[in-house]
Order: C-alpha cells, then sequence, then structure tokens
C-alpha cells in the first residue's frame, strides 16, 4: 500500500476515535485540507470532528480509579506494540511516523477488545504513553505485592499497591470486620489485576514505549 494510502487509512480510524485535527496530522502527516477532505468522505461515519489541542495531563488518572486500570492495561499492551516496532527494520520518515501510528490504533482496537466499556478514549491513551515518555509526571512501575504494572503519579511516594489488590485489601479488611462482629467473611481475591493477567501472565516489565 502506498504512503498516501496508509495515510488515508490511519486518518480515517483516527477520526472515528474522534482524535482532535491537531493529533491526526501529527501523527500521519496529513495536511488540515488532507484531515477536512477525509472527514467530508467520512461523513456519517464520524459524528464529531474535534477541534483544537489534545490532553496533555494526565491528572485525569488520578481522579478515577477505574480508568487508571484501564489505562494500565492499555501500556501493557503497547509495550509489546513497541517491542515489535523495535525488532521490525527501521523506517525513516513518514513511513516510520505511520507504522507507529497503525500500531497505536491496532493497540487501541486490541484494548478495546480486553475493555470495550472503558472511557479511555484513544486521546487519553496516547497522552498517558507520551507522559510516560518524557516523564510527566507519571510513572509505571509494577504493584509490589501482585507484579503487575501500575500507573502512579510521579509526586506520589513509591510502592502503592495497584487498583485491583487495593480492592482486595480493602475486602479482606471489611472480612475481618465482619468476622468480628459474628457474620460470614467475604472471600478474598489477592492474585493481582484479573486483566493483566489474562494479558501476559504474570508481571509486566517493559521498556518505555516508543511514541
Ligand atoms: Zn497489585
Amino acid at each position: 500500500m502506498d504512503l498516501e494510502h496508509r495515510q488515508q487509512q490511519v486518518g480515517r480510524e483516527l477520526l472515528r476515535h474522534e482524535v482532535r485535527t491537531g493529533l491526526i496530522r501529527q501523527l500521519t502527516g496529513l495536511t488540515d485540507h488532507g484531515i477536512r477532505g477525509l472527514y467530508r468522505s467520512e461523513a456519517g461515519e464520524v459524528p464529531v470532528r474535534h477541534r483544537g489541542k489534545s490532553p496533555v495531563q494526565v491528572t485525569f488518572l488520578w481522579k478515577n480509579e477505574p480508568l487508571r486500570e484501564d489505562a494500565a492495561v492499555f501500556v501493557c499492551l503497547w509495550r509489546r506494540e513497541s517491542e515489535v516496532l523495535r525488532l521490525e527494520p527501521a523506517e525513516q520518515g513518514l513511513a516510520g511516523r505511520l507504522r507507529v501510528a497503525e500500531g497505536f490504533c491496532d493497540t487501541y482496537g486490541l484494548f478495546r477488545q480486553f475493555c470495550p466499556q472503558s472511557p479511555l478514549t484513544l486521546e487519553r491513551a496516547y497522552s498517558v504513553v507520551r507522559a510516560l515518555k518524557n516523564q510527566q509526571g507519571i510513572r509505571a512501575e509494577p504493584c509490589e505485592r501482585c507484579g503487575a504494572l501500575w500507573l502512579v503519579d510521579a509526586l506520589a511516594v513509591k510502592g502503592e499497591h495497584c487498583g485491583h489488590c487495593k480492592s482486595a485489601e480493602r475486602q479482606a479488611l471489611e472480612g475481618e470486620s465482619a468476622r468480628t462482629r459474628g457474620r460470614k467473611a467475604r472471600p478474598r481475591h489477592l492474585d493481582g489485576s484479573p486483566q493483566q493477567q489474562s494479558l501476559f501472565g504474570a508481571g509486566a516489565e517493559g521498556e518505555s514505549p516508543r511514541l
């Protein structure tokens, strides 16, 4: 497939995910004129065309624990894709840029299969991997308890347990207090993030994403 065709294909995919024009331009090398043309050709398929800047900050993660868990799953998937990209022969210029954009879209598609209801948009997923790469307010580290990859505020103290372990610890505490009140305790689940386990088995260490 020639480069122009690949540009348009990725551009269409990004428009379907309601990605803003600026980010589409950055990922595909399409001009504003080209993006407008694509948008018109996709009439009916793409509900809204978003302008303005894509999110750069990832503070939305610290206010929403389920979203943060989803983002951790996405980062796991993206790290695997980044390894594949690294193993492929290096492509320069637009071809290289498009290969990364295609890999990113594929990874997001895979992520939606694992988390179909997730509020993590493609743009937000992108802002998370960018922030990790640029070390902007976020770290990815293994949960000390279960080893699953966890995303933490760079200003936070090290050693925070992942969302799944925190929830299991809360359940265990509730069970403990229920037992002291003579009621039957709720079951404990301290085996780590089920989504990440289903993806790769235990743990999710890897190098930084390449975006
Ligand atoms: Zn954990």
